[in-house]
């Protein structure tokens, strides 16, 4: 007889999506298997990224590369079914209505899947009989299995600024956060894709007259380039497996192949170094070059789920280096902005109306904020919106049910970011070791998965946790 077995999923945005249409469309789903889902009504099926927010906030990967789980219509044909253009970028709000219907059509079809509308707010592991006890609200449950799927961390609060009136630590949805802001002196900290969603936002929708964009490096993401087919030659699993030595690959010998790579597919290497500094220019270089920085980009796209698996087997000082001297300039070509947005703060930086100022060096509040720069101006400002992204570092986001997992000792810090996985995603408890019975999706395993919070990364990773969750239950 097939034994009955609960399982959670801890969170409602792509992961949990992933997990789910796995889940079901595997030969082993069956009746005796219960899943759960929690999260708020608000996020459930969409996550924050793609929750009701304004329609100008785009997706940064084109239509054809955005669908999810097995067995559903992409993206692409959900668009064209449900009579909307579908159009290279669309609004991530629309990808979330695509997340959402995909998520309740198959709670609907199957009496077994239950969203719960509300937080988990504590979870307790019993390592004698492998059981973990679920709080959310005044609901107590037992589950066999545990999927933790909760996103990003807490935003990070670089100046300390959290308590000041005038600051807005997170904006998001930003038809709530910023509807209020009206003022002709606005700074926005940052220069990633949240601080673009910002300025777009204020500009576009609110008319704001002008928005002072304001970080260290001032770099922000490449323009996407030509979507190009890559057919990767040299940068292959076999090419790695051959490469690996007492379960470790080198970073010198990853770094040759990647190289032989770029030559192989015709992309001249020194573009990933082309940054100067200045970032308008380095925007108007992009736009310029579409073809050779297209190339580029999808050769890094086409590596990054293989570098994302060989990633644990750099060594600790290996990783270290990678971090800190390759790590920004594969960021900056891995999640470049579209084309449309680039050109858009080009002309409203040549307009007056965007001011991208680098080199920041500290912001206080008196009775405005006063910005100061390494080259020693100031910057007075009414308005500050935070546009730093999250924090990587548990320890420093100990409230919620991070909180409660690392005060039950379940989960542990990653010195790389998010909390400590094995190679199968189960989480290492720093109490009972291996959890078996408890996989992790998203950016908590960070310090272990490379680059693997797209949508397209996360709903390969679902896949393979899903099989081997019931590869586990043979
Ligand atoms: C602004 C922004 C834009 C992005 N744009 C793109 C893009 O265009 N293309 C792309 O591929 N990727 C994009 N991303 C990356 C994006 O993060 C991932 O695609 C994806 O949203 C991550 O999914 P997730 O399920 O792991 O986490 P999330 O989507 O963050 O979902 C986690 C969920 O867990 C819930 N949760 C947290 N704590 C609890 C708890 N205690 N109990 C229950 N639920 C809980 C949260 O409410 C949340 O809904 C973007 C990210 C951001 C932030």
């Amino acid at each position: 007889m097939v034994k009955r077995q609960n399982i959670a999923i801890i969170g409602g945005g792509v992961s949990s999506v992933s997990i789910l249409s796995h889940m079901v469309h595997n030969a082993g789903f069956n009746d005796e298997i219960t899943i759960d889902i929690y999260d708020t009504e608000r996020m459930m099926g969409r996550g924050p990224a793609y929750q009701e927010d304004s329609r100008h906030l785009l997706i940064n990967v084109p239509t054809e590369e955005m669908s999810l789980g097995n067995g559903h219509p992409s993206y692409r044909e959900w668009l064209e079914s449900n009579s909307h253009e579908p159009v290279t970028y669309t609004s991530r709000y629309l990808f979330g209505e695509y997340m959402r219907e995909l998520m309740t059509s198959v709670a609907k079809v199957h009496d077994n899947i239950h969203l719960h509308h509300t937080l988990a707010d504590d979870i307790q592991y019993d390592s004698e009989n492998g059981r973990f006890t679920l709080h959310s609200g005044d609901e107590v449950k037992i589950y066999d299995h545990l999927f933790l799927t909760i996103g990003q961390l807490n935003y990070l609060d670089p100046y300390q600024l959290k308590a000041s009136e005038g600051y807005i630590y997170d904006p998001y949805p930003l038809d709530e956060g910023l509807s209020a802001v009206d003022d002709d002196r606005i700074g926005i900290v940052g220069s990633g894709l949240s601080a673009i969603d910002c300025i777009r936002y204020l500009l576009i929708e609110r008319g704001v007259p002008e928005v002072h964009a304001f970080s260290r490096s001032g770099d922000m993401p490449s323009v996407r380039g030509t979507p190009t087919d890559v057919e990767l030659s040299h940068f292959t699993y076999e090419e790695l497996e051959s490469l690996k030595v007492n379960d470790e690959i080198s970073l010198e010998s990853i770094k040759e192949l990647f190289k032989k790579e770029l030559a192989h597919q015709g992309v001249d290497e020194a573009l990933l170094d082309r940054r100067t500094g200045n970032t308008l220019a380095d925007l108007r270089f992009d736009v310029s070059h579409l073809d050779e920085i297209g190339r580029l980009q999808y050769v890094i796209i086409s590596v990054n789920p293989i570098f994302s698996d060989v990633y644990q087997y750099l060594s600790r000082s290996d990783k270290v280096e990678f971090l800190d001297k390759y790590h920004p300039l594969i960021e900056e070509n891995h999640s470049p902005m579209p084309l449309e947005v680039a050109e858009d703060l080009i002309k409203w930086a040549e307009a007056g109306q965007l001011h991208i100022v680098d080199g920041t060096r500290s912001i206080e509040k008196e009775d405005e904020f006063i910005v100061s720069t390494e080259e020693e101006e100031q910057y007075f400002i009414r308005t500050l919106i935070n546009a730093t992204g999250p924090e990587k570092d548990v320890r420093q986001d100990d409230t919620g049910i991070i909180g409660a997992l690392l005060n039950h000792q379940i989960i542990a810090p990653s010195e790389f970011g998010g909390i400590l996985v094995d190679q199968k995603r189960h989480v290492i408890s720093p109490k009972t070791g291996t959890i078996e019975n408890m996989f992790v999706l998203g950016s908590l395993t960070t310090g272990a998965d490379y680059l693997s919070n797209s949508v397209q990364l996360l709903n390969r990773n679902a896949q393979k946790i899903v099989d081997q969750f019931y590869n586990q239950l043979k």
